[in-house]
């Protein structure tokens, strides 16, 4: 399973571009954009994009936290509770990030945030039949 970087290098105070946290955290700037999708906020008012110190530890911190949780195969994640939650309706797209993972994102039905789960690409006939699942393309021009 992914392991999250420890961001004991990262300072809270500080803004950083998106190279600039994976030369810090030691990777790709791939996977600093992924983070952007679950959730990890990005300045994006002007170029080059910042992710704030502080933002980037309170979501590695909150990654780690989340790995530990164990999802019933009808719940999401939610970002917001930072608790398992059934998506408002069972209804969840599904977003491909790599050619075997996807993303299930739904509505939290408590706080109505964004809930995510990371699903192996093999594993979506089995949560189509618990959810109703919308298929959408990750990548726009
Ligand atoms: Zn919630």
């Amino acid at each position: 399973m992914y392991k999250y970087p420890k961001s004991k290098k990262i300072k809270a105070a500080r803004s950083y571009t998106i190279p600039e946290v994976a030369e810090v955290l030691g990777c790709s700037t791939r996977t600093v954009r992924n983070w952007a999708g679950m959730g990890l906020r990005v300045l994006t008012g002007n170029r080059p994009y910042l992710i704030v110190g502080d933002d980037l530890k309170k979501f590695l911190a909150d990654q780690s936290a989340s790995k530990k949780v164990k999802l019933a195969p009808n719940e999401l994640y939610c970002l917001s509770c930072k608790a398992p939650r059934q998506p408002l309706g069972l209804m969840a797209d599904e977003i491909r990030q790599t050619a075997t993972i996807s993303r299930l994102v739904g509505l939290c039905e408590v706080c109505g945030g964004t809930c995510n789960r990371m699903i192996s690409a093999r594993a979506l006939p089995e949560f189509a039949r618990i959810f109703d699942i919308a298929s959408k393309q990750t990548l726009t021009a």
